[in-house]
């Protein structure tokens, strides 16, 4: 096969770190940010989809989310909820490049860093996810609810199909998590101007080495063919 030419890499803090959410907060994400979709896993089990709600996404609302406190980083992860905010000064620089998104507020309950800190929260609609997920024995499932795709086994190794790449230089497999083509970290100089952050290599390739059909891939006639589950499970009975 062809070696791709293109270099992805999936950005995180250098530490993990991850923001401190309230707990109203919380709770007002999951019940009306998320999307309340489940679907089978690989084994039958049942997952809740992770991508935003699809109603609240289309209306391009954004999400001014409230943390007890922020550690500094430039770029921020929540977990469980999946939500990502990225510091002031990185964002002034990154946001000509990344696919069309909505931003929001951060907001912290301790008074004391008001000011001090200044954060958005980013999100970006489904029409501009690319799977990361494309390796062999690869293997997915579509939420019933917003029609989003999931990958089923996080022990898969990640790869992304080069075709799906575009022109863009910005990247998103959930909306909520990014990773940047190689040669804009290069042109922007982000790993000398913040070193807190890591730049993890995604495998590219030239095409899906999983059997399922994708947005994006040529076989693509706007529904959803999972190949791969039935093949896996044929494998592992
Ligand atoms: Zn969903």
């Amino acid at each position: 096969m062809k070696n791709a030419t293109r270099q992805v890499f999936a950005v995180s803090p250098q530490a993990n770190q991850y923001l401190d959410l309230t707990d109203s907060f919380e709770a007002t994400f999951e019940k009306l940010y998320r999307c309340s979709g489940q679907f089978s896993g690989l084994h039958g089990n049942l997952n809740r989809c992770i991508y935003l709600d699809a109603e609240f996404a289309g209306s391009q609302s954004p999400v001014n989310a409230v943390v007890k406190r922020v550690s500094g980083m430039p770029w921020i992860h929540t977990s469980p909820t999946t939500l990502t905010a990225i510091r002031s000064d990185l964002w002034n620089i990154l946001q000509p490049y990344f696919p069309p998104h909505v931003t929001g507020r951060l907001q912290f309950e301790e008074s004391s860093l008001h000011g001090k800190y200044s954060y958005v929260t980013v999100y970006c609609t489904q029409k501009y996810f690319i799977d990361y997920y494309r390796g062999p024995n690869s293997v997915h499932n579509e939420c019933p609810k917003c029609r989003g795709i999931h990958y089923l086994d996080a022990s898969i190794r990640q790869a992304i199909v080069e075709y799906n790449l575009g022109t863009a230089l910005v990247f998103t497999d959930d909306g909520l998590t990014f990773s940047f083509d190689g040669e804009l970290i290069s042109k922007l100089g982000l790993k000398d101007r913040f070193p807190e952050l890591r730049f993890r290599r995604i495998p590219v390739i030239t095409k899906p080495m999983d059997d399922d059909i994708l947005p994006g891939d040529p076989e693509w006639a706007g529904a959803f063919v999972a190949r791969g589950r039935s093949r896996r499970l044929g494998q592992d009975l």
